[in-house]
């Protein structure tokens, strides 16, 4: 156990009455260890000695499941006037969220996991809705892998306008900036909680946008510090929610969108990704085909699909039925999504006709049908 690994777990310890954690909020003022002694010193400015007890009891609870420490010693200093004071001004439910200058409307791509295709969504979506005749920029804020620059196929570098304002890059008619345009694809970015919320909102607010239509936001994975800043900092309309099919996938989701939520963001609806696989071709006019459990159809030429449920089926309906939220689409699992993607051209440029990028298209009306 290192004070790193302390302060991981210090993270999961939420402040009474907020879904934000005792970490970020700046209460943690010093960890010592020593031997199989630990002392932590928190600093809370608050009257309320019950919200301080709940705090220490919490502590110690998660000190003591890690088993490794005999004496565990958890103090509270009141905390200077400057301290951080969290009843009033950094509850999420009562900060005003600010707009973006010349932003009409701003929309956060959220999944509770990484690999289900948010990103892939993401720019997706922001194309969808470019075609339908909005201006759109698409924002990549997953500091720790940033994507978009591998999906768009874009290597340059933004240049900063002489009120040192980061220029977006102009692709597919949208434009573009990523975390990775600056970290470099290469660089894995380790950044504290705490500094991940300034980076995240000096970030979106240093982008010279102009004027927009739509922003498209592409969130890290999680429920984490960055959405937390966003939904704080900036006036979100809605949020749409990735999920593939599997249970364990849908966990993580739920406790996104009870986040989103609770910090009320609207969430218009939920995508299910990798939904089903399907397979085409033809068959001789009377031919046995025979396959067990899955889905055949055969039309009169004799052309048959085949949907293959690798995973669950029916996890984007069941969630989206419990948070009372629509299903915006099932994307099946497609190779040329796949390859359009990692080439650098999503299909839905690359090819407009496919059948997955009309699922895209309804999915972006859909989406803009809620937010007006
Ligand atoms: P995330 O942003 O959730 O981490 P990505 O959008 O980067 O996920 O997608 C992860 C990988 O899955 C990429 O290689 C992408 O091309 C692929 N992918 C995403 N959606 C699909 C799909 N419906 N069918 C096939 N491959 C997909």
């Amino acid at each position: 156990m290192n004070k790193n690994k302390i302060l991981e777990l210090l993270k999961t310890v939420n402040y009474p009455g907020f879904s934000r954690d005792i970490v970020s909020f700046g209460m943690v003022d010093d960890i010592s260890l020593d031997g199989n002694s630990i002392e932590i010193r928190l600093k809370i400015t608050t009257q309320n000695e019950e919200k301080k007890t709940a705090v220490i009891d919490s502590v110690n609870q998660v000190i003591e499941k890690t088993n490794s420490f005999k004496n565990i010693n958890v103090t509270v200093q009141d905390g200077t006037p400057s301290a951080p004071q969290p009843q009033a001004p950094q509850s999420p439910e009562q900060q005003p969220a600010a707009p973006l200058d010349g932003v009409k409307h701003i929309i956060a791509v959220a999944s509770g996991k990484g690999g289900v295709g948010k990103s892939t969504v993401a720019a997706n979506l922001a194309i969808s809705i470019k075609k339908s005749g909005h201006s759109v920029g698409l924002l990549d804020l997953d500091i720790y892998g940033p994507s978009l620059p591998i999906i768009l196929g874009i290597q340059e570098q933004p240049e900063l306008t002489q009120e040192r304002k980061l220029v977006p890059l102009e692709h597919l008619g949208m434009k573009i900036m990523s975390f990775g345009f600056i970290s470099g694809n290469q660089t894995p970015v380790i950044w504290r909680g705490p500094l991940v919320s300034r980076m995240t909102e000096q970030f979106f607010r240093d982008v010279e946008w102009g004027e927009l239509d739509y922003l498209i936001l592409d969130l890290p994975p999680g429920t984490g510090d960055v959405q937390l800043t966003l939904t704080q900092k900036l006036k979100i309309d809605g949020v749409i929610i990735v999920t593939t099919p599997q249970d364990i996938a849908l966990a993580d989701v739920r406790k996104g969108a009870d986040m989103f939520k609770k910090v009320h963001t609207p969430v218009l609806g939920v995508i299910e990704n990798m939904s089903g696989l399907f397979i085409k071709g033809n068959v001789d006019k009377g031919s046995n085909v025979t396959i067990e459990g899955n889905d055949l159809v055969v039309d009169s030429d004799g052309q048959f699909s085949i949907r293959i449920d690798l995973f669950k089926r029916g996890g984007g309906q069941s969630e989206s039925d419990r948070l009372n939220v629509p299903l915006l689409g099932e994307i099946p699992i497609a190779q040329e999504i796949m390859e359009a993607t990692d080439a650098g051209e999503p299909i839905t440029s690359k090819n407009p006709e496919a059948h997955v990028s009309k699922i895209y298209q309804s999915i972006s009306e859909k989406v803009l049908n809620a937010l007006n």
